[in-house]
């Protein structure tokens, strides 16, 4: 290992529920080397075959409670009833062993990333519309109808926040979305001078430069229709 300390890359992926978020981290880490993933600590129950330190760490609501007092969280946060949080040991890890660190968190979490490594790089994950979304919901079954007209309403209220984000993915076609994540990882490798890029593909830049926040412009505006929302919203 290099004795230079590594500062790792912080990449962090909010979605609406059912926008295809852990399809495309799953892909994403299948394929980009050096990139681990944070897995966060949850109260919140096992879902299908999910197992205990591969997606979460399920634990208990004062096992929880007791990791805050002790300050092991880097961000922490309620969501639909649950509390979630990203441990500091996930990152302290990534340097050590000189790899970039992928967090899958809601907005409250990314908010508090954002304010204690300003340099965090944030993507914000958005279905092509609702209706879409709606499909999505329900091909994945996995949630029950209230469940379900829940997650929209509050992927309305999560979606307005997008404008908090460094690049907004549309997650249309899935080989296409795939390819963009990859290109924003390694674009933003890329501009790391203590870490040269040696593997992009040409073009790289610019398919990432696409999903910049402020090169998204119209292709948002009837999304944003689709949900009823304002198109100045973007702000939270
Ligand atoms: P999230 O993690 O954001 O809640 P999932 O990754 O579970 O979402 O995806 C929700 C459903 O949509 C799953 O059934 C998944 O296979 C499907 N899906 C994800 N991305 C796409 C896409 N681009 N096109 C069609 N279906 C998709
Ligand atoms: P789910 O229960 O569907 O896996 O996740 C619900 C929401 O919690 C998602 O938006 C997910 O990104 C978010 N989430 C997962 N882990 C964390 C975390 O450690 N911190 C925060 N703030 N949100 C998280």
């Amino acid at each position: 290992m290099s004795s230079s300390p590594h500062k790792p890359l912080v990449y962090i992926i909010s979605a609406p529920s059912g926008s295809g978020k852990s399809t495309l981290v799953n892909e994403l880490l299948k394929s980009v080397r050096d990139l681990d993933f944070s897995i966060s600590y949850t109260t919140r129950a096992p879902r299908g075959s999910e197992q205990n330190g591969r997606q979460y760490f399920f634990v208990s609501r004062s096992e929880f409670e007791k990791m805050v007092r002790d300050g092991e969280f880097l961000e922490h946060a309620e969501v639909f009833g649950n509390y979630y949080g990203t441990a500091r040991r996930f990152l302290r890890d990534a340097e050590y062993k000189g790899h970039d660190l992928l967090l899958d968190i809601d907005v409250q979490g990314a908010e508090q990333i954002q304010r204690k490594l300003p340099e965090a790089i944030s993507i914000f994950i958005l279905p092509p519309d609702r209706k879409t979304l709606e499909e999505r919901l329900r091909r994945r079954s996995e949630d029950r109808e209230d469940v379900i007209q829940r997650r929209l309403l509050t992927a309305s209220r999560e979606i307005q926040n997008y404008g908090r984000y460094n690049y907004i993915l549309i997650n249309d076609r899935l080989p296409e979305s795939i390819e963009v994540l990859r290109a924003i990882v390694w674009s933003e490798r890329g501009h790391r001078a203590d870490r040269p890029s040696t593997d992009e593909p040409t073009g790289t830049m610019a398919i990432a430069d696409r999903c910049r926040l402020a090169n998204i412009g119209e292709r948002l505006k009837p999304i944003l229709a689709s949900f009823e929302l304002p198109v100045e919203s973007g702000t939270g």
